[in-house]
């Protein structure tokens, strides 16, 4: 296949924003690819070269790419750097600089896709001494060969700006067209949420049908995405959800982690977080702990880190066990900082995949799959603590020993034959009741910052305030959701510039839908946790937007940020628009609230 094929089919996506239309070019173009390629395809159409869990990025600096865009076009590299400030995609400079006249005189042969993945995959792994300019040299090899349109997505792609608009839903929707029918579209969709492979999926599908598709199994190694939980309001509203009687477990306030481990001379441990990093290097005593303790080969376990005071036996508060997340000095990090894993999920053990057995059945198995630790100052691994509850004093009993023992709340979970472990949705057979409810507060958020607003008297020269975005995955659209401006302390507002740089815009992002205008955009990255008094129809806020009443979106009512940063959580896993409207919805009494924006600063 020629580049050229994938170049004009990611330009065709890019000139539409309407899921239908992209759902359909992807299925015409998808055919018509190798069935060998289209791994290769699929990843590169999010700008990488493998899935998502593997850490190897191609990541080039701008700056490079400029250099590189530079040796090519024989432009003066004060021009380049001119268009770059003017345009801020250094894709759309490369366009504009390898000229039409350039390409007739340069490219001998046309650029092949094996070619630009061979290259690509050179700069990968290019490392050490001179590597920097070894990465220049491979990129001006392949912008030499490319057409303006490939110049745009290979910089695009190498600076880890690919975003053509389809996400994974889409690219699902249009193997089903190609390869399956419509009805047949979730199993590819469970698939994709037991491997977090969709390259692997399509690949699978397209040389062996959906038959092959169905033998996919949940395998040690690959993360499989994770499963979340609704939320009620009171106690007596979840077990009147679950039919007088549940499990209730501590819900605990630390990292989750999914641990792939394997014993053996090819055995290893990865830790994986909810937004599929690879978190073991920040965890290596929980890692060592549960391959040692494990009994049998092999496993997919769930469960949360928590900062753990092995003295008091007590447990410590989340800002303690986010300091295992820093790069450096982790030695002392883990002698600093003691951390526990509080298991309470089975996914996977010794051949057998748990994932479609009842939670019952999956509590039981994972907790007659490890050894207990008597030796050593502590066990490192232990069970989340969990009792079965059939009354709402029970209820209410267990919720204040899980308060007392520094837990954010409770998770309560289905008992039912159904209960299995659903990867990659939120549903009601877990469902999470925390303490700030009993607050007023009605929950926390996490949402994306995508744009920021100059300070004013105090905060001049850092931004004063956030324009904050929730999600919506059935259209892969951001819409904002509130301005906030209150809960940063003076170290934050400091930091928060070096924090959103890499995500600067200098445009509205094409992801996002936003009537208010900030002072600079953000692509969404950066995620943070905030609170809420309520939530109310705004004229202003695109989120969920026309859902509840035309032509108003819903905002959040003095929002405040809790002082966490959801670094565990991609954009694309932030509060989405169905759970702000559900929100919405559960505010009981609609007294007639001013408008949202009318109170913020
Ligand atoms: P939230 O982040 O508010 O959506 O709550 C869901 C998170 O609670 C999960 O992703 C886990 O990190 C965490 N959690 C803590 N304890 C438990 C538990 N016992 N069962 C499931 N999840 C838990």
């Amino acid at each position: 296949m020629l580049f050229s094929e994938i170049a004009k089919t990611f330009d065709r996506l890019e000139s539409t924003t309407r899921r239908l239309e992209m759902t359909d070019i992807l299925a015409e173009f998808i055919k018509t690819v190798n069935p060998a390629e289209l791994r290769e395809v699929v990843y590169l159409s999010v700008g990488r070269l493998h899935p998502d869990f593997c850490p190897l990025e191609l990541g080039m600096a701008d700056k490079l790419v400029l250099k590189a865009i530079v040796s090519v076009s024989g432009k003066k590299q004060s021009d380049v750097d001119e268009m770059w400030i003017k345009l801020g995609d250094p894709g759309q400079v490369a366009e504009q600089c390898i000229s039409k006249k350039k390409q007739m005189t340069l490219f001998s042969e046309p650029l092949t896709f094996q070619t630009v993945i061979d290259v690509l995959s050179a700069i990968e792994v290019t490392t050490g001494k001179d590597s920097q300019d070894k990465k220049m040299k491979l990129l001006s090899r392949l912008l030499h060969e490319s057409s303006a349109v490939e110049a745009r997505y290979l910089c695009r792609i190498v600076t880890g700006r690919m975003r053509v608009g389809a996400g994974s839903m889409t690219l699902m929707d249009a193997l089903a067209i190609a390869f399956a029918t419509k009805e047949e579209r979730p199993e590819i969709e469970r698939a994709f949420n037991i491997t977090c492979d969709l390259g692997l999926v399509a690949e699978t599908l397209a040389a062996g049908g959906m038959e092959a598709v169905k033998k996919i199994k949940v395998s040690v190694g690959s993360p499989v995405k994770v499963m979340l939980a609704e939320r009620l309001r009171t106690l007596p509203e979840i077990m009147d959800k679950f039919e007088g009687k549940c499990a209730f477990e501590y819900k605990y306030d630390g990292i989750r982690v999914q641990a792939h481990i394997k014993k053996g001379a090819d055995g290893f441990v990865k830790l994986y977080s909810r937004r599929l990093e690879d978190l073991t290097s920040n965890f290596p005593d929980i890692a060592e702990a549960l391959k040692n303790q494990l009994k049998g080969n092999e496993a997919i376990i769930e469960g949360e880190c928590v900062a753990y005071d092995p003295a008091t036996n007590t447990l410590k508060p989340f800002q303690n066990v986010t300091h295992r997340r820093k790069k450096h000095g982790m030695s002392q990090a883990v002698e600093e900082i003691p951390v526990r894993i509080f298991m309470f999920d089975l996914l996977y053990k010794d051949g057998t995949d748990y994932t479609l057995t009842s939670y019952s059945h999956r509590r039981l198995m994972l907790e007659t799959s490890f050894n207990d630790n008597t030796e050593g100052p502590y066990d490192l691994v232990g069970y989340s603590e969990r009792e079965i509850i059939s009354t709402e004093e029970h209820a209410q009993e267990f919720f204040d020993k899980a308060i007392a023992a520094k837990c954010e709340g409770i998770m309560a979970k289905a008992l039912t034959d159904s209960s299995i472990y659903r990867a990659g949705s939120r549903g009601f057979l877990w469902i999470k009741y925390k303490k700030d409810y009993t607050q007023a507060l009605v929950d926390t958020f996490d949402l994306a910052v995508v744009g920021a607003f100059y300070g004013m008297g105090k905060r001049a020269g850092v931004y004063g305030a956030l324009l904050m975005a929730s999600y919506d995955p059935d259209t892969g659209r951001f819409g904002t959701t509130c301005k906030l401006g209150t809960g940063f302390d003076d170290a934050f507002l400091a930091a928060l510039p070096g924090m959103l740089e890499a995500y600067k815009s200098n445009t509205k992002p094409s992801s996002l839908d936003a009537e208010m205008v900030p002072d600079v955009w953000f692509l969404p990255g950066l995620v943070l946790e905030v609170t809420a008094a309520d939530i109310s129809l705004s004229p202003i806020h695109t989120a969920a937007f026309g859902t509840i009443k035309e032509d108003s979106g819903l905002g959040l009512r003095f929002p405040r940020f809790t002082g966490k940063v959801r670094d565990d959580k991609t954009p694309e896993q932030c509060t989405t628009f169905e759970e702000i409207k559900e929100f919405y919805e559960l505010q009981e009494e609609r007294d007639v609230q001013e408008p949202v924006d009318a109170v913020e600063e």
